[in-house]
This record gives structure tokens, sequence and C-alpha cells, in this order.
């Protein structure tokens, strides 16, 4: 199965996508996991996107396009992917289409992750993400509960930069909604609950 993942920062994108992959396998795409990653090594695409990524706006569509394109040619993709992250406006969803046409692999959904704006501010503020292996926690997390490793805020979780991340989100990924709705690929499930209710909800969505 395909899947788009869409929701505000925030909204849980990354849990639900997590559960997925725990239960069934699919591959997770995160371009925001894979752009860290490539300002962590210090590629020339990292060096490029860091400022982006630290004001809270959009790396240039053709950066995250590259890195999407190659992602989901690899072979762990071919039996299913969650993407997450991405498409973030209108040409990248309108370019993911057509890549996925051309390989004969398209979409099966779109999961809009529901979740009020106030709450959105309450848990980007509160997130820390571990250094060592990416797991998404809270404030109340002293290390990583996965590895034991370090945990940090992520530069775009600052105060200064939530606010950015929310107009950019409210004017160039909401629109995705409607896209989709008009395609008849929309589901919409409540993201405000506990990882497992909305691991539920979201498998009832999809029908798995
Ligand atoms: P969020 O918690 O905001 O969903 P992500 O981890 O998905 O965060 O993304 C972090 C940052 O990486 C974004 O604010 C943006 O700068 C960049 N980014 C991630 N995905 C994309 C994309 N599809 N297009 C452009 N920029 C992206
Ligand atoms: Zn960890």
């Amino acid at each position: 199965m395909n899947i788009v993942l869409l929701g505000a920062p925030g909204a849980g994108k990354g849990t639900v996508a997590q559960e997925l992959v725990a239960e069934f396998g699919f591959a997770h795409i995160s371009t925001g996991d894979l752009l860290r990653a490539a300002v962590k090594s210090g590629s020339d695409l990292g060096v490029k996107a860091k400022s982006y990524m630290d004001a809270g706006e959009l790396v240039p569509d053709q950066l995250v396009i590259d890195l999407v394109k190659e992602r989901l040619a690899a072979d762990d993709a071919q039996k299913g992917f969650i993407l997450d992250g991405f498409p973030r406006n209108t040409v990248q969803a309108v370019t993911l289409d057509s890549e996925l046409g051309a390989m004969g692999n398209p979409l099966d959904a779109a999961l809009l992750i529901d979740v009020d704006a106030k709450v959105i501010i309450d848990r980007l503020s509160a997130r820390r993400a571990c250094r060592a292996c990416g797991y998404t926690g809270t404030a109340a997390d002293e290390v990583c509960p996965k590895c034991g490793g370090e945990m940090y805020q992520r530069d775009d979780d600052k105060p200064e930069t939530i606010a950015n991340r929310l107009d950019v989100y409210e004017k160039n990924t909401s629109p995705l909604v409607e896209y989709y709705r008009g395609q008849g690929r929309l589901d919409v499930v409540d993201g405000v609950g506990t990882i497992e209710e909305v691991h539920d909800r979201v498998k009832e969505a999809l029908h798995l």
C-alpha cells in the first residue's frame, strides 16, 4: 500500500508512520529525516538545505524532489511506502503523481492527521528528538527511551520558528487536502489521543 501522510507540523505524522512500519513493514520515507541526515553528513544537499530548514521555510522543490525520486526507486519502496513530509505543496504533489504513474506504482491513499492548532503549538514546544536514532519524544524524556541517546530540541522547534512553520503549512501544504479530496483519495483521522488510539483509527481508515 502506498500512502501519503498529511497534517500540520507536530500532527504526529512521524509517529503514525513508525507504527505502520512496525506493524506492516512499509518503507518510511520522511523528507525531514532525509534532509536532517544530509545536513548532518555535510553533503552538498545538506549545506544547501540547512538555512531553509532552520528558518522553517520549505527547501527548494527540485532538491527535495530529487531526493524523493531516488528513495522511491529503492527496492524496499516497491512493496509499499509511507511518505511523511512530502508532498508539501502543489508542485510536489503533481510531480509525485506523474513519477508514480510512470513507475506504475500509484498512491492508494492520502491520510490527513487532523489536530487543532492550539494542540500543535503545545506539542512542538515540548517536542524533543534523539540525536542517535531520531526517535521523537517530549521534554519529559531525559534520555531516549529507545536507545538511551541524548535528547535535544530541533532548531526548528524553537518558538520563533514554530509560528513560521505553521504559516508555511497553511499557505503551501493545507491546499493539498482539497487536491487529494478531489482525487477521491483523502481519508481523515482525528490525531488527538494516545499513540495506540490514533494507530487504530488509521488502520480503520485505511482498511488495514
Ligand atoms: P515537521 O515537523 O515540520 O513536519 P519535517 O521533519 O517534516 O518537520 O521537516 C523539517 C523541515 O525540512 C521543514 O520545515 C522544511 O524546511 C524541510 N522539508 C521537509 N520536507 C520538505 C519538502 N517536502 N519540501 C520542502 N522542504 C521540506
Ligand atoms: Zn534514540
